[in-house]
């Protein structure tokens, strides 16, 4: 059964700190999905590798997530396209599509994760011509395996008038985030990688050939320093940091809802809407696993259980009362272009950060990508490169971000309702015909009786005359 609750497993292992000096090949400063994948990835190829994290193995975002494994990034590829072009475009997301082959593939070596396959992008409002130039982009230029769902095969797995026509990812998969995060540090430990929690890096000295990376008891020297602390890099890089909107996003997974679950979510993989508001999937058989509200000041994970109480109960009517029996949240970095920032910054100094609400598959991609660029000469993250780091705005772009974000789900929820409305016009119109229709064809029918009335009379009086 996959594990759901927000504690981390019991048998996680903590590690020490780092005390004494150390000299490696590759510095990775964090120990979420980014760092461990790339430290994981240098480790194959021979590199000594040093991961710093300043807490704990995946006590953030990439240990509280859902699990979803999408293909691309959190922008949409006709974006992408008019951004950098539709031959780079198509490799951008060929890398993103091998991000999340390496998930599946390291997944499947990790004992206990279980994977459900499937996801739903489920559009808020009736909009069939956008699904079908999508489609197109997704699946005959980008070769992404999908399908277009019509409103009514979703509203056959998803009992609610909210959401119209969806893009079915068949080959999207979930895993267990938390599962994963510490399976992926066992993996690189198992390799040789060296994990130090606890061992915050207060300061980094990138210049010459060999660097110096400082923590609060003790320093380390080595060739390359890769910063994958995604928004809360702090002191290590200021300027950096600066260039990521730090964004919490909140979850809530429900007590058990018996069978009206089944009455209501018929669709086993995850699904998501078009405007990035909701998030869900069924787990445990009988749970909903549900994030939705953000925020880009942190707040207390348990402030939002009624708020997602009500997304549900908004959505999903029928379910009735539910309770939540546990809240969490994570922080995310959000560039200002929706893509990830990998690259070199200078020479030896790397950065591995900005995955936004995407982070599965291109934290992967991106760990792939940067110890192949160091190890083995691939420059293939200078396709990147036209992403570059734009400065988030500080304190003006957190309320900016936290505005943006409420325009969006009020002007999301007017879209979805204006095109309820629509759609109950239209049937209420459809109805309508059908009746005139109705009302036609009875006083035809009538008609047709009388007339046959009026006949068999004359008929009988021309034959009594
Ligand atoms: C509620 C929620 C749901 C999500 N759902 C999905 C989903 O279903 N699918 C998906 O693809 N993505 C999802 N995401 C996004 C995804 O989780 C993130 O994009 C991803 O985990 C980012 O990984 P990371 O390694 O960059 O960052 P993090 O997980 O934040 O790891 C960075 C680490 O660096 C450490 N660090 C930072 N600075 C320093 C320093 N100076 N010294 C030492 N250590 C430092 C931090 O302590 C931290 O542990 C979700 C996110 C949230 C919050």
């Amino acid at each position: 059964m996959e594990e759901s609750s927000a504690n981390p497993p019991a048998d996680v292992p903590s590690r020490q700190g780092l005390t004494f000096d150390l000299d490696v090949d590759i510095c990775v400063i964090g120990g979420g999905l980014a760092g461990l994948t790339m430290a994981l990835e240098s480790v194959r190829k021979g590199a000594s590798v040093a991961v710093l994290e300043g807490r704990s193995i995946g006590w953030n975002a990439s240990g509280h997530n859902l699990g979803t494994v999408m293909p691309g990034y959190g922008v949409a590829a006709s974006d992408l396209i008019e951004r950098v072009g539709f031959e780079d475009a198509r490799h951008l997301w060929t890398l993103a599509q091998e991000g999340a082959d390496y998930v599946r593939a390291t997944a499947a070596r990790m004992p206990g994760i279980a994977l459900t396959d499937g996801a739903l992008e489920v559009s808020r409002v009736d909009a069939g011509d956008e699904l079908i130039s999508r489609l197109q982009t997704l699946g005959e230029d980008f070769g992404t395996e999908v399908e277009g769902w019509q409103t009514d095969r979703v509203r056959e797995v998803l009992k609610t008038d909210r959401y119209f026509h969806a893009i079915h990812f068949p080959k999207a998969f979930q895993i267990d985030a938390r599962s994963y995060v510490h399976g992926l540090a066992a993996l690189a430990e198992s390799e040789g990688v060296r994990i130090f929690e606890d061992t915050p890096v207060v300061g980094i000295d990138p210049a010459g050939i060999r660097k110096r990376v400082f923590t609060p008891s003790a320093k380390l020297r080595c060739s390359h320093v890769v910063l994958a602390g995604n928004a809360h890099l702090g002191a290590p890089s200021q300027r950096l940091t600066a260039t990521l909107l730090p964004t919490w996003r909140y979850a809530a997974l429900t007590e058990p809802l018996a069978e009206r679950l089944a009455d209501a979510v018929a669709f086993q993989g995850s699904v998501s809407d078009t405007h990035g508001i909701d998030h869900f999937r069924i787990v445990d058989g009988d749970r909903l696993l549900w994030s939705s509200p953000e925020t880009t000041w942190q707040g207390d994970p348990r402030r939002y259980a009624k708020r997602i109480e009500s997304r549900i109960a908004a959505i999903f009517p029928k379910l009735g009362p539910v309770k939540i029996a546990d809240t969490w949240g994570g922080m995310f970095g959000q560039t200002v272009h929706g893509m990830p920032q990998i690259g070199e910054v200078q020479p030896g100094l790397w950065i591995l950060s900005g995955f936004g609400r995407q982070g599965l598959n291109t934290t992967a991609m991106g760990g792939q990508l940067l110890a192949r660029s160091i190890l083995s000469g691939d420059d293939r993250w200078r396709l990147f490169s036209p992403f570059e780091l734009v400065w988030a705005g500080g304190s003006a772009g957190r309320i900016a971000g936290q505005a943006i974000d409420l325009w969006t789900r009020g002007h999301s929820a007017t879209a979805g309702a204006l095109s309820r409305f629509r759609e109950r016009a239209r049937s209420r119109e459809q109805a309508r015909e059908y009746a005139t229709e109705a009302r036609i064809a009875s006083a035809k029918a009538q008609a047709s009786v009388a007339r046959q009335h009026a006949s068999a009379a004359m008929h009988e009086d021309r034959s009594r005359g």
